[in-house]
């Protein structure tokens, strides 16, 4: 008998390629009535300086040091990180049970611009360049440190994702360790090197843009899209066209191309809900230091909360904490929806 699925309408689960995990997809819920949470948002009417923000250029931050009158995105330490340098090293192991081992790291604060009152997506290709300028200094200078394995390069942006300064600034946090998401990318990414002897995303990114369903940008060296196993509602994915391990790597070329790609994409995203879009967002690449990894390919991943308004957002609760994460519109309907708006 012939099947009748039909992946518009029926219920499904896609394969995140990347992480070996499913997402359920349930395509047959997005006609159902809202009853959730509508928050009240407030207006951007934020200054150029603010003399209280520990970023902008002149300020004093929490450890007493002074930022600079920097013109260009400017990085320190973080007065408060999560890792540090100087940690012994060490493990305990209580029959297998009981398993902890010591983890040493560097964070650092990227300021993308002096200006308090813009974001990403306000910022000229030009300026955006100097953003991943600095992320490419930083991270030549961090791998220099022999017992880093990765860095990870980040944005946290919004009041909904937990960042409480507007100023528009991302992280890098690097570790001794290589972190949970990068060993099940390294893994999923190993796997298919070893089988076709091809990057897996070099080959996923050929079959998106011939099919073109799920693209948002098209650039001449990275394009962004939503991922076919999109977890989060309007989540996408940026990919360089040709395989680039790491960051380090990128031409002059590729630092417009990107700047650009991730322009329209984030603004595309102010435009879908008239707001000045939230989400965290972030690079992944090879590890450092930790041998030849022929399989990397790098990648950005954009994953904003917000599900119909600029208010209403996805929560990941009940069955996705406890088994499987699930989403109602699909990649394809996100997709087009953002593509309209670049
Ligand atoms: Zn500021
Ligand atoms: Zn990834």
């Amino acid at each position: 008998m012939e099947s009748t699925f039909n992946i518009k309408e029926h219920p499904h689960r896609r394969l995140n390629i990347l992480t070996g995990e499913w997402v359920l997809v349930s395509p047959h819920r997005n006609k159902r009535p809202w009853q959730g949470k509508v928050e009240i948002l407030p207006v951007n009417n934020r200054p150029a300086y603010d003399a209280n923000c520990y970023l902008c250029p002149g300020n004093t931050r929490a450890d007493g040091s002074v930022n600079p009158q920097y013109e260009k995105p400017f990085a320190f330490t973080n007065d408060f990180s999560a890792l540090l340098p100087d940690v012994p090293e060490g493990n305990t192991n209580e029959n297998n049970l009981l398993c902890a081992e010591s983890e040493k790291g560097i964070c650092r604060v990227i300021c993308f611009s002096p200006r308090h009152d813009l974001t990403l997506p306000d910022l000229s290709v030009n300026e955006i360049v100097e953003v991943i300028n600095l992320w490419q200094d930083e991270f030549e200078l961090l791998k220099k440190h022999k017992w880093i394995k990765y860095i990870q390069i980040f944005e946290n942006k919004g009041e909904i994702m937990g960042c409480s300064n507007p100023h528009p600034h991302g992280q890098i946090w690097s570790s001794s360790h290589i972190p949970v998401e990068i060993e099940k990318e390294t893994k999923q990414q190993q796997l298919y090197f070893e089988q076709y002897h091809k990057s897996l995303l070099q080959d996923y990114l050929e079959l998106e843009l011939q099919l073109n369903e799920r693209v948002v940008v098209n650039e001449k060296h990275f394009a962004a899209l939503v991922p076919y196993w999109a977890v989060w509602p309007y989540e996408t994915i940026v990919i360089s066209k040709r395989q680039i391990k790491d960051i380090s790597l990128f031409t002059e070329e590729d630092k417009q191309s990107l700047a650009a790609t991730l322009k329209q994409l984030t603004q595309a995203y102010d435009k879908l809900f008239n707001t000045s879009f939230p989400y965290s967002a972030g690079i992944h690449q090879q590890p450092v230091n930790n041998g030849e990894h022929i399989e990397w390919h790098w990648h950005m991943h954009f994953y904003p909360p917000l599900l119909r308004s600029a208010t209403v957002k996805k929560f990941m609760v009940g069955y996705e904490m406890l088994a499987n994460a699930q989403r109602d519109i699909t990649p394809e309907f996100a997709a087009e929806r953002l593509r309209e708006l670049v």
